[in-house]
């Protein structure tokens, strides 16, 4: 597939339609996906920090979250069609799921935040299954979390523990599992939440 390179930061070729229509046709054929959103930060992230970028080129595929990710590949004369945002990625993955009957668990965010999005998930997308949970805020060791997920084989999983946390998570961790998509929302909890 098409990407476009900006500072050694593969952004995929996509508009947000598309793409998650992309990620439909993976979860059906259950391929595990690692989707990171990147923004600006994301990109300058990786320039400094090696074992960022490391977790980056673990990822599937990494789109453009931004307008300055956007512009960016407009200055470089290699244009990508607009942005593919994390928190638009999720809702329009969740009316897929809705639609066909997919299974999520959500990692991150505080207690209270997440047993909100878990609510308004299930009145909004009540064909959603929300397999498992867990709140954000864990020993980094402690590896029952992935081993619930590996059992559970949810066919999304969202992670909101902010940048660079979730991107570290999901890259230290995906090996274990067979299939599902891994994506990192940064703060679409608590935007759901309300
Ligand atoms: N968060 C978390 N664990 C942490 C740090 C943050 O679950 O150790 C959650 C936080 O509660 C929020 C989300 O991660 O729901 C995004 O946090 P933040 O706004 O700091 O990240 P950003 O959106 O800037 O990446």
């Amino acid at each position: 597939m098409k990407t476009v390179n900006i500072m050694d930061v593969p952004f995929l070729h996509t508009d947000q339609s598309s793409f998650v229509s992309l990620i439909d046709q993976h979860i059906q054929s259950k391929q595990k996906t690692f989707v990171i959103t990147a923004n600006p930060e994301i990109v300058m992230k990786a320039q400094e920090d090696s074992s960022f970028k490391q977790y980056i080129d673990k990822a599937t595929y990494v789109t453009a979250d931004g307008i300055g990710i956007v512009i960016g590949a407009k200055l470089l004369n290699d244009p990508l069609p607009e942005r593919v945002t994390g928190y638009d990625t999720m809702i329009q993955l969740l009316e897929k799921a809705n639609e066909h009957h997919y299974s999520v668990y959500l990692l991150g965010a505080q207690k209270e935040t997440l047993e909100k999005t878990k609510a308004n998930i299930a009145k909004d997308y009540p064909n959603v299954s929300i397999v498992g949970s867990h709140d954000g805020f864990f020993d980094w060791d402690d590896n029952h979390i992935a081993e619930e997920i590996n059992e559970l084989k949810p066919d999304m999983t969202f992670v909101a523990l902010g940048v660079p946390r979730q991107e570290k998570w999901i890259a230290e961790n995906i090996d274990r599992f067979t299939h599902g998509i891994f994506m990192g929302i940064g703060g679409s909890f608590d935007v759901i939440a309300g």
